[in-house]
C-alpha cells in the first residue's frame, strides 16, 4: 500500500527527479551494467524468497528506464515504436514495494557486482524519486513526519528523554553527564536504544565514565534516527542530520561518537558530507571503534572469559557498521577477550555477512513483514548451525529485528549488544 501526492500524477515529480539524477554518476552506473543478473544471489531478499523481483538489478529498472528514455538514442526509439511504455502511476506503486518494502539498502549486491556498481546508492536514487512523487510506504512517511514533528519517530520528545535519561541513570545508578559545554565527546543515541534498549544507554555511559573519557550527551542532538534517510528525501535527511551536527557543535565538542544505529552512522559520516556544510573539527566515528580503541589502548580493561559459561556466542554483523564503516575486527578482538571459547563465528560472516532484513526502514513497514521473516530466517538458520544461544551485535536496530523475529518464531535464542557484554565485564 503506498500513498499518493494529491492533485496530479505521481509520475511527474517522479520523472523531473529521475532525469536530475541521471545527469552524473547515475548515467556512468547505468551504461556500465551488463544486466548479468550477478548481483541477484547476493541479495537476502532474493535468496529468502525467489523472487525475480528482488534481484538488485530489477529494483532500479524503473531508473534506468527513466535514464533511457529521456537520454539514449535507443530508449527514445524503444519508446516511439511501443517496445517500451512511459513509467506511469502503476510503475510508482509497484516499484514502491521493491525499493521500500524489499530493500535495506544493505549495499551487499554492490561487493558482489562484477562492474562495481553501487546499487544500494542507485536504489535510493529510486526512493527519492518515489518521495517526490509521494509514493512512500504510509507507515514509513508516518515515522518520518513525526519525527519532523516532535524530533523522533518514536516520540523521545526533549522531555521524554529527559526524563528517560534521569531513569537510565537513577536504576542503573550511572553518571550521565548532560548538555556538557566543552565536553571533548557527544555521545549520541537512537530512540530505539533510549526507549526500546535502556541497559545499553546505561552500558555506554558506565564504558565512557570509565575509559574516563571527557563526555556528553546533548538533548538538542538527541535523535540520530533518520528517517528522512530511510524515505530517500533530501530535505527532511539534512533537516535531521541538522540537529545533531548543531547540538555537538553548540557543545564545542571535537567528535561525535555515534552508538548502536548503521543507518544514523552512514549518514552522519559519509551521507551529511555530501548533502550539507558539516561543521569543521567534529569527526564522526562509532561506538564498535572507540570499544576497540579503549580496549586496545588500556583505557577499560576487561574480565577475560568472562561470557565463557553461557554456550556458544556468535556476532551478527551490521551492513552499514561492519561491511560500509569497517569496524569488523574491534568487535572480535573484544569477543576474543571476553569469551576465547565460546564465541564462534556463523557463516558468512564480516563482509559477506547477510543482513538481518530489517534495516532501510523495512522492519517500520508491515506489509514486509512476510519477506522480513523469511530474511530472517536464513539468519537463524545460521546462528543454529554454529550451535549459539547468544548472539550479540553493534547494531540496535539489528537487535530490534533480533528480538521481534525471535519472539515471532518462538525461538530459544538470547539477543543482546556488544556494548551491554564489555560493561558487564569491566575490570573495577
Ligand atoms: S551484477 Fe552488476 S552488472 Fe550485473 S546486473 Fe547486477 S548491477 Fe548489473
Ligand atoms: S542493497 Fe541489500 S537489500 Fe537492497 S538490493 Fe542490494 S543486497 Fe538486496
Amino acid at each position: 500500500m503506498t500513498t499518493t501526492s494529491s492533485g496530479r500524477s505521481p509520475t511527474v515529480p517522479a520523472l523531473q527527479t529521475f532525469v536530475k539524477e541521471t545527469g552524473g554518476w547515475v548515467a556512468a552506473q547505468l551504461e556500465a551494467c551488463t544486466r548479468c543478473g550477478i548481483c541477484a544471489e547476493a541479495c537476502h531478499f532474493y535468496q529468502a524468497t525467489g523472487n525475480p523481483e528482488y534481484a538488485p538489478v530489477w529494483k532500479i529498472e524503473l531508473l534506468r528506464r527513466a535514464y533511457e528514455q529521456r537520454f539514449t538514442i535507443g530508449g527514445k526509439l524503444r519508446l516511439a515504436v511501443g517496445l517500451d511504455k512511459p513509467i506511469s502511476d502503476a510503475d510508482l506503486a509497484h516499484w514502491s514495494t521493491l525499493v521500500y518494502e524489499a530493500c535495506t539498502m544493505c549495499n551487499k549486491c554492490a561487493i558482489a557486482c562484477p562492474m562495481g556498481i553501487q546499487i544500494g546508492p542507485l536504489i535510493h536514487e529510486v526512493r527519492s524519486a518515489l518521495s517526490e512523487a509521494g509514493v512512500v510506504p504510509p507507515e514509513l512517511l508516518a515515522a518520518v513526519v513525526k519525527q519532523m514533528a516532535e524530533g523522533s519517530p518514536l516520540g523521545m520528545t526533549g522531555d521524554v528523554w529527559d526524563s528517560r535519561l534521569e531513569w537510565v541513570a537513577d536504576e542503573w545508578e550511572v553518571e550521565i553527564p548532560r548538555d556538557v559545554q566543552g565536553a571533548d565527546t557527544l555521545v549520541v543515541f537512537s530512540s530505539i536504544e533510549v526507549m526500546k534498549f535502556p541497559g545499553n544507554v546505561a552500558a555506554i555511559a558506565k564504558i565512557m565514565n570509565k575509559a574516563g573519557e571527557k563526555w556528553t550527551v546533548s538533548s538538542q542532538a538527541r535523535e540520530i534516527v533518520n528517517f528522512g534517510f530511510y524515505e530517500g528525501n533530501e530535505h527532511r535527511t539534512v533537516e535531521i542530520l541538522k540537529r545533531v551536527f548543531d547540538g555537538a557543535k553548540a557543545l564545542g565538542v571535537k567528535r561525535i561518537v555515534v552508538t548502536e544505529c548503521g543507518h544514523a552512522y552512514d549518514a552522519l559520516r559519509w551521507t551529511a558530507a555530501n548533502l550539507m556544510d558539516v561543521p569543521p573539527g567534529i569527526s564522526v566515528t562509532h561506538i564498535a571503534g572507540v570499544l576497540g580503541d579503549f580496549v586496545r589502548s588500556g583505557r577499560i580493561k576487561l574480565k577475560a572469559g568472562a561470557f565463557d559459561h553461557d554456550g556458544v556466542i556468535t556476532f551478527h554483523d551490521a551492513c552499514k557498521i561492519q561491511r560500509r564503516g569497517g569496524h569488523i575486527n574491534e568487535p572480535r578482538e573484544i569477543l576474543k577477550i571476553l569469551a576465547p571459547n565460546a564465541f564462534k563465528e556463523m557463516s558468512p560472516n564480516r563482509e559477506q555477512a547477510i543482513c538481518c532484513g530489517g534495516g532501510g526502514g523495512v522492519i517500520a513497514i508491515k506489509s514486509a513483514d512476510p519477506q522480513r521473516y523469511a530474511v530472517f530466517q536464513m539468519k537463524v538458520d545460521q546462528v543454529r548451525k554454529v550451535g549459539a544461544q547468544t548472539v550479540t551485535m553493534t547494531c540496535s536496530n539489528c537487535r530490534l529485528q533480533f528480538t521481534d523475529g525471535v519472539a515471532h518464531f518462538g525461538l530459544d535464542l538470547k539477543v543482546t549488544g556488544l556494548a551491554q557484554m564489555v560493561a558487564d565485564a569491566l575490570e573495577e
